[in-house]
């Protein structure tokens, strides 16, 4: 434990924890949010619709999926983006499984989805790794396991090189700027296996197309996305 984690834990026991979307309310146990909130959060019907919505149709062209669904809606200045704030840069990695939970409930109350046979989650480069000391994607991947019980593989798909952050670039820039940034290690694993992508936000879909991207050589693979949020447009 670094001296950085010992004055944390201090701060939390001076200053209880407040729910991370709202601030205001103290959290129900382990979900670090308030009732209140976890009874607004905007999920989306994706979920009942898996291979038609509107996740499908931002990748329609770019790279073709079985399913995809975001769970909730992240608005510019709302709980979701908040919660996932608090998931990436506050240390609140409970958030990650809770949310993945979440998303394996889900997947098992949809009777559209067919189970993947490996959930990867979308790397981060191991410098921003050593530095936040987690992949909240990896998080969020362990608790959608939790629920469907498949196979989490998070050590074939590498994050190459470590992009600056692409807030306020436009869409050609950010792609630019991604592109061959992931690397499979060895792509036979994945031979005519159903693969399950997991990241925590869907913006333009970048992110994951360059991780689709990584997966050419493989023969007969089938994609879905799932992540915890989706950018409404
Ligand atoms: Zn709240």
């Amino acid at each position: 434990m670094i001296i950085k984690d010992y004055l944390l834990d201090a701060l939390n026991l001076l200053y209880p924890e407040l729910c991370v979307a709202c601030r205001k309310e103290n959290p129900i146990q382990n979900a670090h949010l308030c009732v209140h909130c976890l009874s607004q959060f905007p999920e989306t019907d994706h979920y009942d619709y898996p291979s038609e919505n509107e996740m499908m149709d931002r990748f329609v062209g770019r790279v073709p999926l079985r399913f995809a669904a975001g769970l909730a809606y992240n608005y510019s200045e709302g709980i979701v983006q908040n919660i996932l704030h608090g998931l990436k840069y506050q240390r609140k990695q409970d958030i990650g499984i809770v949310l993945g939970r979440r998303i394996g409930e889900r997947l098992m109350e949809s009777n559209q989805w067919e189970l993947p046979d490996f959930i990867v989650p979308v790397p981060i480069h191991i410098i921003k790794k050593r530095k936040r000391g987690y992949n909240q994607c990896s998080l969020i991947a362990n608790g959608i396991n939790e629920v469907i019980k498949r196979k989490v593989v998070s050590d074939q798909l590498i994050k190459t090189k470590n992009n600056d952050s692409q807030t306020g670039m436009g869409r050609s820039d950010r792609v630019e700027n991604i592109l061959n940034s992931f690397h499979l290690r060895d792509s036979s694993k994945f031979n005519s296996k159903h693969v399950l992508l997991v990241d925590d936000v869907m913006t333009t879909g970048a992110t994951l197309e360059a991780c689709y991207l990584a997966f050419k050589d493989v023969v007969d693979v089938q994609f879905s996305v799932a992540t915890v949020a989706i950018s409404k447009s």
